[in-house]
């Protein structure tokens, strides 16, 4: 059985109240609920850590167990220590799934995995998405139809400045005319990495079924995978 870890910032939910009513037990607990009782329920074990924990919940023993780590965060970026992260880029090296989510587009890990600013442009306007499958066939994007509409979100829009993905899956429309690359693929060493975009606090996002299809896909995508091992230095 593999694990899956839940990484959240956990602090708009204890501080807003707004943010509380969607997600009451943080949105760690609600992505850890889908994995325990969706679909692949039975095909994982599911663990969740958060900033405030020693070691923000991210201990050796805690990634060593991981196979696919999920990352959520926003106001706090900035409080993830160095060492941390120093910890968690080792991981995705040696083969652990890392998926980024949403405002996570500016955590240390992922701007540290991407070498780039990973800024782009936002407005909270609660207006439609539609994100457009672009790579129909990935694995990603089982079970899904050609779009997901979100009725109300946060917009992104580009330029968003990352590396150009190795695949890209979706690409986002906006009501207010914009477009963003919102299901970007990525290998960094022996680890896969998947960002998507949708997940802002204030919208019950990651109840939408077709939003839980991809997490699932994006998991099982990012999940380790034994191959030929790695051996690096001079040859006897
Ligand atoms: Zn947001």
């Amino acid at each position: 059985m593999r694990t899956i870890t839940i990484w959240n910032e956990f602090r708009h939910e204890r501080e807003d109240d707004e943010v509380a009513a969607i997600y009451p037990d943080g949105i760690h607990e609600a992505l850890a609920e889908l994995f325990r009782t969706g679909a692949t329920g039975d095909q994982y074990e599911v663990q969740t850590a958060t900033l405030d924990e020693p070691e923000h919940g991210l201990t050796e023993d805690v990634l060593d167990e991981t196979d696919v780590l999920l990352w959520w965060g926003h106001e706090a970026h900035d409080e993830v220590a160095d060492e941390i992260v120093d910890r968690v880029q080792e991981r995705v090296l040696e083969g652990m799934g890392l998926l980024v989510l949403h405002s996570a587009h500016y955590s240390k890990i992922f701007k540290r995995l991407m070498g780039t600013t990973c800024s782009l442009q936002w407005r909270e306007d609660g207006a439609t998405e539609r994100l457009w499958v672009v790579d129909p066939g990935h694995p990603i994007t089982d079970g899904l139809g050609e779009c997901i509409e979100l009725p109300e979100t946060e917009m992104y829009g580009e330029p968003f400045d990352v590396p150009e993905p190795d695949q890209l899956v979706f690409t986002s429309w906006f009501e207010g005319g914009e477009v963003f690359r919102s299901g970007c693929c990525y290998r960094r060493g022996s680890g896969r990495i998947f960002y998507f975009r949708p997940g802002h606090e204030t919208y019950p996002i990651y109840e939408n079924e077709e939003i839980q299809q991809v997490l699932q896909n994006a998991v099982e995508w990012a999940s380790p995978r034994e191959g030929a091992p790695r051996s690096f230095g001079e040859r006897a």
